[in-house]
């Protein structure tokens, strides 16, 4: 049978047992001592009652012999001796003191007390016969004398027996006292020999027990212990549920732990793209992570024992020790980056974090590879260098300045703009580029705060005279894009030479005057002299003559066209196409269009058709017409023969809606946007396709724009188109 014992209960046991079994022998031994001491004291009592009654038995024969004595000296001599005399009386007294002495020590033994009563009655018997017997030798009574004398000699010869066997008695039950204690002795230490030897079984079977129980299981306990530290399987756990049990299962469960953590930590390392090591005070290699062969080529196994520095670049070397000195010595902590010798002979960046530890006088280290990280950085100081070699020799100046407008960079364009060298221009203030005086605020904010007028992302220009360093002017066009730099908030300010470009307007100008008056005018005359020649006032022409002259007219108008179109656009690029509003009825403008196109649309079969409200609205006519027309007569253009093309008007609120919707070929989706912007045609083919220039759409936008409104179109390829613009109902004069 097996108990479940706890530690405190086994060692309650432990103690519980050998001392009940002490107290039981010490009881048992006690009352044996109790049997020896009582048997002892009986002993004495009965030597003692023994000696006694010798004394006594030998004074009452001295008192015997002296009352003869007495007797005789009488009737001898005729007178008592009077020595012999006191001598009597002195007995007697010494038997009274012997008698009540022994009546002491039988008090308390009922039968002893009984024999010796017997006996004191026979002592008196004889001392009163003694007596008499006296008495009758004083009166010379003989006779009785003599019968005084026969009593006391019977008497005393009964007592004599009496005591003899009373004498007996005691020296028996000494004697059997003598051996009782003998034995009892004999027992004691019987009991003593057997009392201990049970003691020691006890003890070793105790001893056996605990060790069993406890000392194993803390031996299994220690080997545990040893097996955790040499990562060896622990001991199958501990049976029972005692103290011992439950340390077993906690010390199971920590190990378990243990060995997780382990078991992760070992992962990291294991899985860790980083090289991580240990590096003895020596600079010995002690431990290296597998990831040593993916990065460097080297197994860990062959860097073990190895010096770190051997697989340091060698122009590296002797910074990398200064460095890890450092680190050891505790005089800094920061990062190594040094170039390590692969296996295979290639050199890669890394760096080194690590740390010292004292206690185990070995350096730690986590090495990071950071090639990527340098080309990278390479790569960037390329890119720098290329930027700053492009911003150095852009065709614009460039200049960055700080929120209050000093100047911290310019580049070449803008030192070859203004004259300047660069260590004159940087550290000083914007202002001197332009003649202002120095840290005028307005003009600082205007410089710098330019780009908020656009939110700060868009560019604003605008004209303004550099002062160069001769003092002599150039006009630029100066435009500011604030942005936030690695010193925070900064403009960049752009200077244009606007030397050339003006002088490109100047004759874009003369151009244009030159078209407007010098090629229009003449133009204009010649077409009025070719209508002259049409109606036969220089002679009848025949009919060749007649065609000649009516397609010299159309080229020459066609020309005209192009001239108004390309001033039209010149203007609303300039700003100068200015629209004069004044009431207009709809319907009548739009069959006024309709008129001008009709022949057009007769010429190729299309039907022309207007569904538009009778309203008035405040426009520009003539320009609405230019738009419409356009509109119409690009709708004409690319419809199918006998299709409709149809002149539509909507309100919508304070707008009014118009469009022109044919069934022609229709604009794919990503054209919507751009046809309205100059020289912009869907197909190429459509360049001079029955007069086309691109620059209809265009103006009509400037137009709408102007009236406030805007224009679009809603057209699927192969599905037709419907131009549409939108403008209020009143429109306000030159918006
Ligand atoms: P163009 O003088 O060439 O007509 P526009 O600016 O008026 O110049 O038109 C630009 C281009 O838009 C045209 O060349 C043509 O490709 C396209 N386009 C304009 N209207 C239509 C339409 N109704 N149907 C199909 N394409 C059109």
């Amino acid at each position: 049978m097996r108990f479940n014992l706890s530690l405190t209960q086994k060692s309650l046991i432990l103690v519980s047992v050998p001392l009940a079994f002490e107290l039981g022998f010490v009881i048992q031994l006690q009352s044996l001592l109790h049997e020896v001491e009582r048997e002892n004291a009986r002993e004495v009592h009965a030597r003692a009652v023994s000696s006694h009654l010798t004394a006594f038995l030998a004074l009452m024969m001295g008192n015997s012999l002296t009352g003869i004595m007495n007797s005789l000296s009488r009737s001898t001599l005729g007178h008592t001796d009077q020595a012999l005399n006191t001598k009597m009386h002195s007995n007697v007294k010494a038997i009274r003191q012997e008698a009540a002495i022994i009546q002491d020590l039988v008090k308390g033994y009922p039968k002893e007390e009984a024999t010796f009563a017997k006996l004191d009655q026979l002592q008196k018997e004889i001392l009163l016969a003694w007596d008499n017997a006296h008495q009758a030798i004083a009166t010379n009574d003989e006779v009785r004398t003599l019968r005084m004398l026969v009593t006391a000699r019977d008497v005393q010869n009964r007592m004599l027996s009496g005591l003899e066997s009373f004498v007996e008695e005691q020296q028996a039950v000494e004697k059997s006292e003598v051996l009782s204690q003998a034995r009892n002795r004999e027992r004691l230490e019987a009991y003593l020999t057997i009392g201990v030897a049970l003691n020691i079984i006890l003890a070793v079977c105790l001893t056996f027990y605990f060790n069993r129980g406890t000392i194993r299981r803390l031996q299994v306990l220690m080997d545990n212990t040893v097996r955790l530290a040499a990562e060896e399987p622990l001991n199958p756990p501990l049976s029972g549920d005692d103290e011992l049990a439950h340390l077993d299962k906690t010390f199971s469960r920590m190990a378990r732990a243990l060995a997780l953590a382990a078991r992760q930590d070992r992962a990291i390392v294991d899985k860790a793209t980083d090289v991580i090591c240990s590096i003895d005070d020596r600079g010995s290699l002690t431990r290296v992570s597998p990831s040593a062969e993916k990065l460097w080529g080297y197994p860990p196994i062959d860097l073990i024992g190895l010096k770190y520095l051997t697989l340091i670049a060698p122009e590296d070397q002797a910074d990398t020790l200064a460095a890890f000195d450092d680190i050891k010595n505790g005089r800094s902590d920061a990062p190594v980056e040094t170039r390590v010798v692969c296996k295979n002979g290639d050199v890669i960046d890394m760096v080194w974090s690590a740390s010292w530890s004292e206690e185990d006088q070995t350096i730690f280290c986590v090495a990071h590879d950071i090639t990527v990280r340098k080309q990278a950085e390479r790569l960037l100081r390329e890119a720098e260098a290329n930027v700053r070699l492009v911003v150095e020799n852009l065709p614009v100046g460039l200049v960055i300045i700080e929120p209050k407008g000093g100047i911290e960079f310019a580049n070449a364009s803008c030192l070859n703009l203004c004259g300047f060298s660069r260590s004159e221009l940087v550290g000083k203030h914007i202002s001197v580029l332009f003649g202002q005086s120095e840290k005028d605020p307005k003009f600082v904010s205007e410089i710098v705060n330019g780009a908020n007028q656009s939110n700060g992302s868009q560019k604003r220009a605008w004209q303004r005279n550099l002062v160069r360093r001769d003092k002599s002017t150039v006009a630029v066009e100066v435009s500011t894009t604030k942005f936030l730099g690695t010193m925070g908030e900064r403009c960049l300010v752009m200077l244009v030479d606007m030397t050339e470009r003006n002088e490109i307007e100047r004759m874009r100008q003369e151009f244009l005057s030159m078209v407007s008056h010098d090629l229009r005018s003449p133009l204009t005359s010649v077409q009025g002299c070719l209508e002259l020649l049409s109606t036969g006032i220089c002679g009848e022409l025949n009919e060749k003559g007649q065609k000649k002259l009516a397609a010299a007219d159309r080229n020459i108008g066609q020309l005209i066209q192009m001239i108004t179109d390309l001033l039209d656009v010149e203007r609303a690029k300039s700003g100068r196409l200015l629209i004069f509003p004044g009431e207009v009825e709809l319907v009548k403008l739009v069959e006024q269009c309709l008129d001008t196109v009709r022949m057009q649309a007769e010429a190729v079969g299309i039907n022309l058709r207007a569904e538009v409200q009778d309203m008035f609205i405040v426009a520009d006519g003539e320009r609405l017409s230019q738009v419409l027309i356009n509109l119409l007569s690009n709708a004409i253009k690319f419809s199918p023969a006998g299709s409709d093309v149809v002149v539509s008007s909507r309100t919508l609120a304070e707008w009014v809606e118009v469009r022109v919707t044919d069934k022609g070929r229709g604009i794919a989706r990503e054209f919507h946007g751009k046809i309205f912007d100059r020289f912009q045609q869907v197909n190429a083919s459509d360049v001079g396709y029955q007069g086309g220039t691109g620059l209809g759409l265009a103006i009509c936008k400037a137009i709408i724009a102007q009236h406030g409104g805007t224009i679009g179109v809603d057209s699927e390829e192969g599905k037709g188109s419907s131009f549409w613009f939108r403008i209020p109902v009143r429109v306000t004069a030159n918006m």
